[in-house]
């Protein structure tokens, strides 16, 4: 039987298993299901999620790897002031700090985090999905006025740390508009992913 995990090594870095709670109901992700990834068990109730402590006791040296990632199947700003925590031991430490999110933390938390950012996360990675918001509100069975909020997020938070913004490799998602979306309109970094990572 395998057991659930609260960090995951994949190549060269760990990965935090913040909660496997989200705001959206994505078509494509595997949190309602088994949420295995790369065999481990991410599967987590609320009442299971640890705090911080666990976490940094698992992490010992962040520059043993090439990145500390918050990530989990879930969304990583439903637990902010626990990611912060975290990422602050990471950086007085010495590594490198990413979360992978879906943009909706200032919606989240009902204000804007995107300065909260600073110093604190190298790189946030947000799930673009779709330039269309219709097809990102079914894409992700969430109202339709996430998708200004999650390009709003990443307008912002451009200002503190590097921003990637993706696309999952969808054939009905139009990856050439969201390429030139994202260079030309946001300014930040694209990039095509396989379905979760
Ligand atoms: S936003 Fe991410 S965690 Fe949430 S349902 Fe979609 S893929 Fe899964």
């Amino acid at each position: 039987m395998i057991m659930p995990v609260h960090t995951y090594k994949i190549e060269d870095s760990l990965y935090i298993n913040v909660t496997n709670r989200c705001n959206a109901n994505c078509a494509f992700c595997n949190r309602k299901k088994n949420a295995v990834i790369k065999g481990y068990d991410l599967k987590m109730k609320k009442s299971e999620e640890p705090d911080e402590s666990i976490y940094i006791k698992e992490i010992g040296d962040p520059k043993d790897y090439n990145e500390i990632v918050f990530c989990g199947y879930g969304e990583p700003t439903i637990r902010w002031e626990v990611v912060k925590e975290v990422a602050a031991y990471v950086k007085k430490n010495g590594g490198k700090t990413r979360m992978n999110t879906n943009g909706h933390g200032s919606f989240i938390t009902k204000r804007d985090i995107a300065p909260e950012m600073k110093g604190l996360l190298d790189t946030v990675s947000i799930s673009l999905n779709s330039v269309d918001p219709l097809q990102y509100a079914e894409l992700m069975q969430v109202d339709q006025k996430l998708h200004s909020e999650m390009i709003d997020f990443a307008a912002k938070a451009k200002n503190y740390a590097t921003v990637v913004m993706s696309i999952v490799g969808l054939n009905e998602v139009d990856k050439e508009k969201a390429k030139k979306f994202v260079l030309d309109e946001i300014g930040v970094n694209y990039r095509e992913r396989t379905f979760f990572e």
